[in-house]
Protein backbone atom coordinates (compact mmCIF):
# COMPACT_ATOMS: atom_id res chain seq x y z
CA UNK A 1 0.00 0.00 0.00
CA UNK A 2 1.45 3.86 -1.09
CA UNK A 3 1.32 6.96 -0.73
CA UNK A 4 1.05 8.43 -4.40
CA UNK A 5 2.76 11.74 -4.99
CA UNK A 6 3.15 11.50 -8.45
CA UNK A 7 1.63 11.13 -11.67
CA UNK A 8 2.67 7.94 -14.55
CA UNK A 9 5.23 10.94 -15.67
CA UNK A 10 6.44 11.62 -12.81
CA UNK A 11 4.70 15.31 -12.18
CA UNK A 12 4.26 16.04 -8.60
CA UNK A 13 0.53 15.80 -7.15
CA UNK A 14 0.62 19.17 -5.28
CA UNK A 15 -2.82 17.97 -3.70
CA UNK A 16 -1.29 14.84 -2.71
CA UNK A 17 1.23 17.55 -0.09
CA UNK A 18 0.22 18.36 3.31
CA UNK A 19 1.09 22.00 4.22
CA UNK A 20 4.80 21.22 5.82
CA UNK A 21 5.43 19.09 2.77
CA UNK A 22 4.63 21.77 0.67
CA UNK A 23 6.73 23.87 2.32
CA UNK A 24 9.61 21.53 1.82
CA UNK A 25 8.89 21.10 -1.49
CA UNK A 26 9.09 25.04 -1.89
CA UNK A 27 12.66 25.31 -0.18
CA UNK A 28 13.58 22.58 -2.34
CA UNK A 29 12.80 24.57 -5.31
CA UNK A 30 14.80 27.60 -3.69
CA UNK A 31 11.85 29.64 -3.29
CA UNK A 32 11.31 31.52 0.41
CA UNK A 33 8.47 29.98 2.46
CA UNK A 34 6.10 32.85 1.75
CA UNK A 35 5.62 31.41 -1.41
CA UNK A 36 4.35 27.85 0.29
CA UNK A 37 1.65 29.71 2.41
CA UNK A 38 0.64 31.99 -1.64
CA UNK A 39 0.28 28.29 -3.66
CA UNK A 40 -1.44 26.87 -0.66
CA UNK A 41 -4.32 29.57 -0.76
CA UNK A 42 -4.53 29.57 -4.60
CA UNK A 43 -4.91 25.24 -4.08
CA UNK A 44 -7.87 26.13 -1.19
CA UNK A 45 -8.87 29.12 -0.99
CA UNK A 46 -8.82 30.58 -4.35
CA UNK A 47 -9.02 26.92 -5.58
CA UNK A 48 -7.79 28.40 -8.86
CA UNK A 49 -7.26 24.54 -11.91
CA UNK A 50 -3.50 26.25 -13.05
CA UNK A 51 -0.22 28.00 -12.11
CA UNK A 52 -1.32 30.13 -15.02
CA UNK A 53 -4.12 32.01 -12.74
CA UNK A 54 -1.76 32.31 -9.94
CA UNK A 55 -1.28 35.98 -10.43
CA UNK A 56 0.99 37.08 -7.66
CA UNK A 57 3.63 34.32 -8.38
CA UNK A 58 6.31 35.06 -10.76
CA UNK A 59 6.44 33.91 -14.09
CA UNK A 60 9.92 31.86 -14.05
CA UNK A 61 8.14 30.40 -10.48
CA UNK A 62 5.50 29.58 -12.65
CA UNK A 63 7.02 28.10 -15.49
CA UNK A 64 9.08 26.11 -13.36
CA UNK A 65 6.67 24.69 -10.96
CA UNK A 66 4.42 23.67 -14.22
CA UNK A 67 6.74 21.64 -15.65
CA UNK A 68 7.66 19.17 -12.91
CA UNK A 69 4.36 19.59 -10.60
CA UNK A 70 0.37 19.67 -11.15
CA UNK A 71 -2.76 21.31 -9.60
CA UNK A 72 -6.02 19.86 -10.95
CA UNK A 73 -5.86 16.10 -11.57
CA UNK A 74 -9.51 14.80 -11.74
CA UNK A 75 -11.09 15.41 -15.10
CA UNK A 76 -14.73 15.79 -14.66
CA UNK A 77 -16.66 13.83 -17.01
CA UNK A 78 -20.79 14.65 -15.91
CA UNK A 79 -22.73 15.80 -13.32
CA UNK A 80 -26.18 14.88 -13.18
CA UNK A 81 -29.21 16.20 -11.13
CA UNK A 82 -31.23 13.92 -9.24
CA UNK A 83 -34.93 15.07 -8.83
CA UNK A 84 -34.64 15.72 -4.87
CA UNK A 85 -31.47 18.37 -6.07
CA UNK A 86 -28.95 15.45 -5.48
CA UNK A 87 -25.79 16.08 -7.40
CA UNK A 88 -23.43 12.96 -8.71
CA UNK A 89 -20.59 14.27 -10.09
CA UNK A 90 -18.15 11.05 -12.20
CA UNK A 91 -14.34 12.25 -12.25
CA UNK A 92 -11.64 10.49 -14.52
CA UNK A 93 -9.04 9.35 -12.42
CA UNK A 94 -5.03 9.69 -13.41
CA UNK A 95 -5.15 6.43 -14.51
CA UNK A 96 -8.27 6.57 -16.79
CA UNK A 97 -11.06 4.89 -13.79
CA UNK A 98 -14.20 6.48 -13.29
CA UNK A 99 -14.94 7.71 -9.71
CA UNK A 100 -17.93 9.29 -7.99
CA UNK A 101 -18.62 11.78 -6.12
CA UNK A 102 -22.35 12.67 -4.37
CA UNK A 103 -23.06 16.64 -3.18
CA UNK A 104 -26.66 15.98 -1.18
CA UNK A 105 -28.24 19.86 -0.16
CA UNK A 106 -30.35 19.41 2.81
CA UNK A 107 -31.73 22.53 4.61
CA UNK A 108 -29.08 23.00 7.01
CA UNK A 109 -26.00 21.22 5.43
CA UNK A 110 -24.32 20.52 2.34
CA UNK A 111 -22.14 17.31 2.35
CA UNK A 112 -20.29 15.71 -0.22
CA UNK A 113 -19.87 12.03 -0.16
CA UNK A 114 -16.05 11.46 -1.69
CA UNK A 115 -14.80 8.20 -3.19
CA UNK A 116 -11.16 6.58 -2.19
CA UNK A 117 -10.25 3.62 -4.22
CA UNK A 118 -11.50 2.96 -7.60
CA UNK A 119 -13.77 0.44 -6.85
CA UNK A 120 -13.34 -2.00 -3.58
CA UNK A 121 -12.05 -4.96 -2.42
CA UNK A 122 -13.92 -5.89 0.83
CA UNK A 123 -17.01 -7.42 -1.48
CA UNK A 124 -19.70 -7.24 0.54
CA UNK A 125 -22.76 -8.64 -1.12
CA UNK A 126 -25.31 -6.05 -0.88
CA UNK A 127 -23.19 -3.74 -2.49
CA UNK A 128 -22.56 -2.52 -5.76
CA UNK A 129 -19.36 -1.01 -5.70
CA UNK A 130 -18.03 -4.17 -4.92
CA UNK A 131 -18.88 -5.92 -7.91
CA UNK A 132 -16.33 -3.87 -9.34
CA UNK A 133 -13.25 -5.31 -7.35
CA UNK A 134 -10.41 -3.34 -6.41
CA UNK A 135 -8.96 -1.45 -9.55
CA UNK A 136 -6.96 0.96 -7.72
CA UNK A 137 -6.06 3.00 -4.56
CA UNK A 138 -6.52 6.86 -5.66
CA UNK A 139 -3.82 9.53 -4.60
CA UNK A 140 -4.77 11.73 -1.83
CA UNK A 141 -4.44 14.70 -4.51
CA UNK A 142 -7.35 12.36 -6.20
CA UNK A 143 -9.71 12.74 -2.66
CA UNK A 144 -8.76 16.18 -2.11
CA UNK A 145 -9.88 16.79 -5.78
CA UNK A 146 -13.61 16.14 -4.98
CA UNK A 147 -13.77 18.51 -2.88
CA UNK A 148 -11.99 21.37 -4.80
CA UNK A 149 -13.27 20.92 -7.47
CA UNK A 150 -16.72 20.59 -6.56
CA UNK A 151 -16.89 23.57 -4.73
CA UNK A 152 -15.10 25.54 -7.90
CA UNK A 153 -18.46 23.99 -9.96
CA UNK A 154 -21.06 24.70 -7.00
CA UNK A 155 -19.03 27.61 -5.18
CA UNK A 156 -22.04 30.11 -4.51
CA UNK A 157 -25.00 27.48 -4.90
CA UNK A 158 -24.10 24.89 -2.67
CA UNK A 159 -21.05 25.64 -0.26
CA UNK A 160 -19.71 22.16 1.51
CA UNK A 161 -19.90 21.75 4.73
CA UNK A 162 -19.65 18.19 5.53
CA UNK A 163 -17.11 15.62 4.05
CA UNK A 164 -18.30 11.78 4.06
CA UNK A 165 -15.79 9.17 2.89
CA UNK A 166 -18.71 7.02 2.04
CA UNK A 167 -18.88 6.87 -1.55
CA UNK A 168 -16.66 4.43 -3.67
CA UNK A 169 -13.95 2.34 -2.08
CA UNK A 170 -13.05 1.24 1.73
CA UNK A 171 -11.13 4.27 2.73
CA UNK A 172 -9.13 2.71 5.71
CA UNK A 173 -7.97 0.25 2.84
CA UNK A 174 -5.79 3.34 1.65
CA UNK A 175 -5.04 4.73 5.03
CA UNK A 176 -1.83 6.35 3.23
CA UNK A 177 -3.69 8.29 1.29
CA UNK A 178 -6.69 8.72 2.75
CA UNK A 179 -5.20 10.32 6.48
CA UNK A 180 -2.87 13.25 4.65
CA UNK A 181 -6.18 13.70 2.58
CA UNK A 182 -7.99 14.70 6.06
CA UNK A 183 -5.85 16.57 7.22
CA UNK A 184 -5.95 18.90 3.63
CA UNK A 185 -9.50 19.10 4.07
CA UNK A 186 -9.46 20.50 7.29
CA UNK A 187 -6.63 23.11 7.13
CA UNK A 188 -7.66 26.08 8.95
CA UNK A 189 -5.77 28.19 6.26
CA UNK A 190 -7.28 26.75 3.16
CA UNK A 191 -10.77 24.33 2.92
CA UNK A 192 -11.13 24.99 6.62
CA UNK A 193 -13.76 21.64 7.31
CA UNK A 194 -14.34 21.54 10.92
CA UNK A 195 -12.74 17.79 12.00
CA UNK A 196 -16.05 17.21 13.42
CA UNK A 197 -17.76 17.57 9.62
CA UNK A 198 -15.21 15.19 8.54
CA UNK A 199 -16.55 11.48 8.48
CA UNK A 200 -14.33 8.19 7.36
CA UNK A 201 -16.72 5.24 7.41
CA UNK A 202 -14.96 1.63 7.20
CA UNK A 203 -16.35 -1.80 6.94
CA UNK A 204 -14.66 -2.67 10.03
CA UNK A 205 -10.48 -2.78 9.04
CA UNK A 206 -9.58 -2.94 13.10
CA UNK A 207 -6.02 -2.22 12.75
CA UNK A 208 -6.71 0.77 10.58
CA UNK A 209 -9.62 2.21 13.37
CA UNK A 210 -6.90 2.52 15.59
CA UNK A 211 -4.80 4.03 13.72
CA UNK A 212 -7.42 6.66 12.65
CA UNK A 213 -8.21 7.43 16.34
CA UNK A 214 -4.03 7.82 16.73
CA UNK A 215 -3.31 9.81 13.54
CA UNK A 216 -6.38 11.95 12.47
CA UNK A 217 -9.12 13.71 14.48
CA UNK A 218 -12.02 13.30 12.57
CA UNK A 219 -15.21 11.33 12.71
CA UNK A 220 -15.68 7.80 12.40
CA UNK A 221 -18.53 5.70 11.04
CA UNK A 222 -18.75 1.69 11.31
CA UNK A 223 -20.77 -0.27 8.61
CA UNK A 224 -22.23 -2.92 11.22
CA UNK A 225 -24.89 -4.23 9.26
CA UNK A 226 -25.28 -7.42 10.85
CA UNK A 227 -25.53 -8.42 14.60
CA UNK A 228 -24.37 -12.05 14.82
CA UNK A 229 -20.77 -13.08 13.05
CA UNK A 230 -22.89 -16.02 11.21
CA UNK A 231 -24.81 -12.89 9.32
CA UNK A 232 -21.82 -10.88 9.24
CA UNK A 233 -19.41 -13.42 7.78
CA UNK A 234 -21.86 -13.45 4.77
CA UNK A 235 -22.98 -10.10 3.89
CA UNK A 236 -19.50 -8.51 5.07
CA UNK A 237 -16.67 -11.50 4.57
CA UNK A 238 -14.31 -9.24 6.22
CA UNK A 239 -15.87 -10.15 9.09
CA UNK A 240 -13.99 -13.46 8.99
CA UNK A 241 -10.78 -11.33 9.50
CA UNK A 242 -12.23 -9.02 12.11
CA UNK A 243 -15.01 -10.51 14.14
CA UNK A 244 -17.70 -8.78 16.00
CA UNK A 245 -16.33 -9.40 19.53
CA UNK A 246 -13.00 -8.17 18.04
CA UNK A 247 -14.71 -4.80 15.87
CA UNK A 248 -16.26 -3.84 19.20
CA UNK A 249 -13.46 -4.04 21.71
CA UNK A 250 -11.25 -2.06 19.22
CA UNK A 251 -14.76 0.66 19.48
CA UNK A 252 -15.05 0.60 23.11
CA UNK A 253 -11.42 1.53 23.75
CA UNK A 254 -11.38 4.12 20.46
CA UNK A 255 -10.27 7.66 21.58
CA UNK A 256 -13.50 10.00 20.94
CA UNK A 257 -13.07 13.59 21.49
CA UNK A 258 -15.64 14.52 24.24
CA UNK A 259 -19.13 14.84 23.51
CA UNK A 260 -18.69 12.83 20.02
CA UNK A 261 -20.13 9.35 19.44
CA UNK A 262 -19.29 6.69 16.94
CA UNK A 263 -21.83 6.17 13.92
CA UNK A 264 -23.19 2.49 13.22
CA UNK A 265 -24.39 2.43 10.00
CA UNK A 266 -26.92 -0.77 9.34
CA UNK A 267 -28.12 -1.65 5.76
CA UNK A 268 -32.36 -2.82 6.68
CA UNK A 269 -32.18 -6.29 4.77
CA UNK A 270 -35.63 -8.03 4.28
CA UNK A 271 -35.09 -11.15 6.62
CA UNK A 272 -31.56 -11.05 6.47
CA UNK A 273 -30.83 -8.78 9.56
CA UNK A 274 -33.83 -6.73 10.28
CA UNK A 275 -35.80 -8.76 13.20
CA UNK A 276 -36.73 -7.65 16.87
CA UNK A 277 -33.74 -9.84 18.31
CA UNK A 278 -31.03 -8.07 15.85
CA UNK A 279 -32.64 -5.00 17.27
CA UNK A 280 -31.69 -6.16 21.10
CA UNK A 281 -28.60 -7.54 19.96
CA UNK A 282 -27.56 -4.26 18.47
CA UNK A 283 -28.54 -2.99 21.72
CA UNK A 284 -25.91 -5.19 23.60
CA UNK A 285 -23.45 -4.82 21.17
CA UNK A 286 -23.04 -1.44 21.35
CA UNK A 287 -23.47 -0.81 25.19
CA UNK A 288 -20.80 1.54 26.60
CA UNK A 289 -20.26 2.97 23.08
CA UNK A 290 -21.22 6.78 22.91
CA UNK A 291 -22.54 6.12 19.05
CA UNK A 292 -25.69 6.72 17.47
CA UNK A 293 -27.45 4.15 14.98
CA UNK A 294 -28.24 5.13 11.23
CA UNK A 295 -30.63 2.69 9.62
CA UNK A 296 -30.36 2.80 5.94
CA UNK A 297 -33.16 1.79 3.65
CA UNK A 298 -31.02 -1.25 1.06
CA UNK A 299 -30.98 0.49 -2.31
CA UNK A 300 -31.67 -2.80 -4.71
CA UNK A 301 -29.34 -2.36 -8.07
CA UNK A 302 -29.46 -5.00 -11.13
CA UNK A 303 -28.65 -8.87 -9.96
CA UNK A 304 -28.67 -8.26 -6.09
CA UNK A 305 -30.22 -11.15 -4.22
CA UNK A 306 -31.33 -8.75 -1.14
CA UNK A 307 -34.78 -7.02 -0.83
CA UNK A 308 -35.54 -3.88 1.16
CA UNK A 309 -36.83 -4.43 4.65
CA UNK A 310 -40.43 -3.12 4.34
CA UNK A 311 -40.97 0.63 6.11
CA UNK A 312 -43.22 -0.49 8.81
CA UNK A 313 -40.10 -2.69 9.85
CA UNK A 314 -37.12 -0.61 9.02
CA UNK A 315 -39.83 2.22 11.74
CA UNK A 316 -40.43 -0.64 14.15
CA UNK A 317 -36.61 -1.98 14.28
CA UNK A 318 -35.84 2.05 15.00
CA UNK A 319 -38.45 2.38 17.64
CA UNK A 320 -37.29 -0.66 19.59
CA UNK A 321 -33.80 0.61 19.41
CA UNK A 322 -35.39 4.51 20.63
CA UNK A 323 -36.81 2.75 23.67
CA UNK A 324 -33.51 1.64 24.69
CA UNK A 325 -31.91 5.36 24.67
CA UNK A 326 -29.94 4.90 21.06
CA UNK A 327 -29.76 7.78 19.24
CA UNK A 328 -31.62 6.18 15.92
CA UNK A 329 -32.22 8.03 12.95
CA UNK A 330 -33.71 6.56 9.46
CA UNK A 331 -31.38 7.84 6.60
CA UNK A 332 -33.72 8.83 3.63
CA UNK A 333 -32.73 7.95 0.08
CA UNK A 334 -31.20 10.14 -1.77
CA UNK A 335 -30.49 10.73 -5.72
CA UNK A 336 -31.91 6.93 -6.45
CA UNK A 337 -32.92 8.50 -9.76
CA UNK A 338 -29.63 8.97 -10.93
CA UNK A 339 -28.00 5.69 -9.15
CA UNK A 340 -26.45 7.98 -6.63
CA UNK A 341 -27.83 6.83 -3.79
CA UNK A 342 -25.88 4.00 -1.36
CA UNK A 343 -24.39 1.25 -2.68
CA UNK A 344 -24.80 2.31 -5.76
CA UNK A 345 -21.86 3.59 -7.36
CA UNK A 346 -19.65 1.69 -9.96
CA UNK A 347 -20.24 -0.34 -12.68
CA UNK A 348 -19.66 -4.38 -12.45
CA UNK A 349 -16.56 -5.26 -13.80
CA UNK A 350 -15.66 -8.32 -16.52
CA UNK A 351 -14.42 -10.35 -13.54
CA UNK A 352 -16.68 -9.91 -10.14
CA UNK A 353 -15.45 -10.92 -7.16
CA UNK A 354 -16.64 -14.57 -5.75
CA UNK A 355 -20.32 -14.45 -4.27
CA UNK A 356 -20.59 -16.08 -0.66
CA UNK A 357 -22.94 -18.59 -0.30
CA UNK A 358 -25.83 -17.42 2.43
CA UNK A 359 -25.63 -20.08 5.39
CA UNK A 360 -28.16 -22.30 5.08
CA UNK A 361 -31.46 -21.22 7.16
CA UNK A 362 -30.88 -17.93 4.89
CA UNK A 363 -31.08 -19.79 1.49
CA UNK A 364 -34.70 -19.28 1.14
CA UNK A 365 -34.77 -15.58 1.90
CA UNK A 366 -32.16 -14.81 -0.87
CA UNK A 367 -32.34 -17.45 -3.25
CA UNK A 368 -35.69 -16.28 -5.36
CA UNK A 369 -32.98 -12.55 -6.16
CA UNK A 370 -30.14 -14.33 -6.55
CA UNK A 371 -31.68 -16.14 -10.32
CA UNK A 372 -32.25 -12.27 -11.61
CA UNK A 373 -35.42 -10.89 -12.77
CA UNK A 374 -35.97 -13.82 -15.34
CA UNK A 375 -36.82 -16.42 -12.15
CA UNK A 376 -39.85 -13.85 -12.00
CA UNK A 377 -41.05 -13.49 -15.30
CA UNK A 378 -42.03 -17.18 -16.12
CA UNK A 379 -45.24 -15.98 -17.36
CA UNK A 380 -43.84 -14.34 -20.18
CA UNK A 381 -41.55 -17.42 -21.89
N1 LIG B 1 -16.46 1.03 2.62
C1 LIG B 1 -16.92 1.98 3.60
C2 LIG B 1 -17.43 3.23 2.93
C3 LIG B 1 -18.66 3.02 2.05
S1 LIG B 1 -19.96 3.76 2.87
C4 LIG B 1 -17.97 1.34 4.48
O1 LIG B 1 -18.30 0.20 4.25
O2 LIG B 1 -18.39 1.95 5.45
C5 LIG B 1 -21.31 3.18 2.01
C6 LIG B 1 -22.41 2.78 2.97
O3 LIG B 1 -23.50 2.33 2.18
C7 LIG B 1 -22.00 1.63 3.88
O4 LIG B 1 -22.55 1.81 5.15
C8 LIG B 1 -22.66 0.43 3.22
O5 LIG B 1 -22.96 -0.56 4.18
C9 LIG B 1 -23.89 1.05 2.60
N2 LIG B 1 -24.41 0.34 1.43
C10 LIG B 1 -23.73 -0.42 0.57
N3 LIG B 1 -24.55 -0.89 -0.38
C11 LIG B 1 -25.78 -0.42 -0.11
C12 LIG B 1 -27.05 -0.54 -0.73
N4 LIG B 1 -27.20 -1.25 -1.85
N5 LIG B 1 -28.09 0.10 -0.18
C13 LIG B 1 -27.92 0.85 0.93
N6 LIG B 1 -26.76 1.02 1.56
C14 LIG B 1 -25.69 0.38 1.04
Amino acid sequence: MDRITHDRDGKLLLKSLTRSELEEWVASLGEKPYRAKQLWRWLYLQRVGSFDEMSDLSRDFRERAAAVARVDVLRCTGTHRASDGTRKLTWETLDGGQIESVLIPTETRNTLCISSQLGCAINCQFCLTAKMGLRGHLSTAEIVDQVVQTRRQFEDEQRISNIVFMGMGEPLHNPENVFPATRILTDSDGLNLSHRKVTVSTSGLVPEIRRLGVETRVRLAVSLNATTDEVRDWVMPINRRYPLAELMGTLRSFPLPKGERITFEYVMLDGVNDSDDDARRIVRLTAQIPCKINLIPFNPHPGTEFRPSPRERVERFRDLLLAKNLHTTIRETRGDDRMAACGQLGKPGPRMPKRADPPQRFRSVVAEAAEGPTSTDDSTR
